[in-house]
């Protein structure tokens, strides 16, 4: 097995992508328990901020490395929240919570009509931290804003996600399907298939 960091301290990413990664002989760690502090992501996109994470992270540890950064963009404002979707209503002075956040995107969204929003992530794999190649996997989630929240699970702007081909917000969705078809389910499909094609070739780089 390969040791990995992942630039990240939060369990359930441990548990889904070394889950996904460990029959690509990987052992996943987190950046905490190599003792590695969190990377700032000064940027204002998402794949310039996984960049960062996974090369501070890689050039820390001395290991290859994942980083992955997600958020929600909105039509009708022009992409945002985007990378500050974490941090939406306390940029406007206000809490750092996802009621807030809700609250502020319903606020902004006030008496327009286009609704259309998706949610994104992408997930960067570095071999070192000078890697010219990073692998770069994307996935995107379309769907509506909606004012009144529905549903109970999943987090963030979930409530207020709304997959018009379903009926359903995110939050309705049991996680199982939520986990097949978000965004992030999509990013981690395409970065493991990128994987599984650079096992099966001479090692070029
Ligand atoms: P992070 O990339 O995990 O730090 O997520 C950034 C922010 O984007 C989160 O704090 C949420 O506000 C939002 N976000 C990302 N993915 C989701 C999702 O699947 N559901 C709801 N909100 C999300």
């Amino acid at each position: 097995m390969r040791r990995l960091v992942l630039a990240s301290n939060n369990p359930g990413k441990l548990r889904e992508f070394g889950a996904l990664l460990a029959p690509l002989g990987f052992d996943v760690v987190t950046q905490g328990e190599v003792g590695i502090p969190e990377a700032d992501e000064p940027f204002a996109t998402f794949v310039e901020n996984a960049l960062t994470k996974a090369r501070h992270a890689s050039r820390l540890a001395g290991l290859p490395a994942l980083a992955d950064d997600s958020g929600i963009c909105v039509q009708a404002l022009g992409g945002a929240p985007g990378v500050y979707s974490a941090r939406y209503a306390q940029m406007a002075g206000q809490a750092k919570s996802d009621s807030a956040n809700n609250a502020y995107l319903v606020s902004q969204l006030a008496g327009k009509l286009n609704r259309h929003a998706y949610y994104y992530c992408v997930l960067v794999f570095v071999r070192h931290a000078d890697d010219p190649c990073p692998i770069i996997a994307e996935g995107a989630w379309h769907g509506e804003v909606v004012d009144a929240p529905r549903g109970a699970g999943g987090f963030g702007y979930d409530p207020h996600f709304l997959l018009p081909a379903l009926g359903k917000t995110a939050a309705e969705l049991p996680p199982e399907e939520k986990n097949r078809v978000s965004h992030r389910a999509q990013a981690l499909r395409a970065l493991v298939a990128r994987l599984q094609t650079e096992a099966a070739e001479p090692d070029t780089r």
